[in-house]
């Protein structure tokens, strides 16, 4: 039963099946929780499940609907994904905004009753709806349609308007359990323990970041980075980084990177080295970079609202953010 296929998730798959079963689902749901962990999933299997032929309140797998589901085709399942324009054309993209244009198909896809079943709305990435869009889902979020069920899915439901979070029942899910996870992380990879457990902590314990990770071979790219940063010396230096690393495509995941590694540095710091996520990566800590537990917070969190400012939908210009940001890190 896909509900089984689901990693981890006990308690929040149990709320589930039990307001599934005793026909008490709310009409709108926030599934949130770190990225990468099986909200997603979660929601798409309940998707199935409610409109599964079955009608044994989970996805049985193998009749026409469960089918159609799974390859993307079924007419009651919508998803709602960031994107980003492509000339004229809206292409998906995680790291995009949800926009009005979207939102106002799903609003009048929802106009007809479903045939059979029941029509799901899932919006993946929430957080990225564009103002405009989230205002004109409001009233729909507080009253969907008659048979329908809208899943807002969201890794940083902080950002969401407190009137999209008022409007729905939240569902936390939680990071998954370490060992569960590394386990996972062996077998659908091949790596050593030692390696899926650092992939699992540099990733907040996200499977499917965790798969990334490895699968982009990041281990090797953050030594790289951090040795990088390591060798500045003074602010011409700085300078020249920025720059380069602005023109990085992959440059929110650098950014995520670094703050890894300054988390550790902290952590460490604070004299707590059973606790580092990568022990690999402290041992380019040396030269310039030592310093208070204060100050790495402090550059910790500066990492973070630097992210914030280039991610969508602030936008803000790459080179003039890394520069501030690569000035402070090693002033
Ligand atoms: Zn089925």
């Amino acid at each position: 039963m896909p509900f089984k296929d689901i990693l981890g998730h006990e308690k929040e798959l149990r709320i589930i099946s039990e307001a599934l079963r005793s026909g008490r689902l709310a009409h709108s749901y926030l599934f949130a929780g770190p990225e990468g962990i099986g909200k997603r999933k979660t929601a798409f299997e309940l998707a199935r499940a409610l409109n599964c032929a079955s009608a044994s309140n989970d996805a049985c797998g193998e009749c026409t609907s469960c089918l159609r589901a799974a390859s993307g085709t079924h007419t009651n399942i919508v998803e709602v994904v960031p994107t980003v324009k492509d000339k004229d054309e809206l292409v998906p993209d995680p790291s995009g905004v949800i926009r009005i244009e979207q939102i106002r198909d799903v609003l009048s896809l929802l106009r007809y009753r479903a045939e059979g079943g029941r029509k799901v709305v899932i919006v993946d990435g929430a957080e990225r709806l564009m103002p405009q869009a989230a205002n004109a889902f409001l009233k729909t979020l507080e009253e969907p349609p008659a048979g329908s069920l809208i899943i807002l899915v969201s890794a940083r439901p902080a950002d969401l308007l407190p009137t999209i979070i008022s409007r729905c029942q939240r569902i936390a899910f939680r990071p998954l359990p370490e060992d569960a996870l590394i386990g996972a992380i062996v077998e659908k990879t091949g790596v050593s323990r030692e390696e899926a457990a650092t992939a699992a902590r540099m990733t907040g314990r996200s499977l499917s970041l965790a798969l990334k990770y490895i699968g982009e071979g990041h281990g090797e790219k953050g030594r790289e980075l951090m040795k990088r940063l390591s060798s500045v010396s003074d602010a011409f230096e700085a300078l020249k980084l920025a720059e380069e690393l602005s023109k990085r495509d992959d440059l929110l995941e650098a950014l995520e990177i670094l703050k890894g590694w300054y988390r550790d540095r902290a952590v460490s710091a604070a004299g707590a080295e059973n606790l580092l996520a990568n022990g690999a990566y402290y041992g380019y800590s040396g030269g310039s970079f030592e310093g208070r537990r204060e100050r790495l917070v402090d550059d910790f969190f500066s990492i973070e609202e630097t992210r914030r400012m280039i991610a969508p939908p602030r936008y803000a210009n790459k080179l003039l953010a890394m520069e501030a940001l690569l000035l402070r890190l090693t002033a």
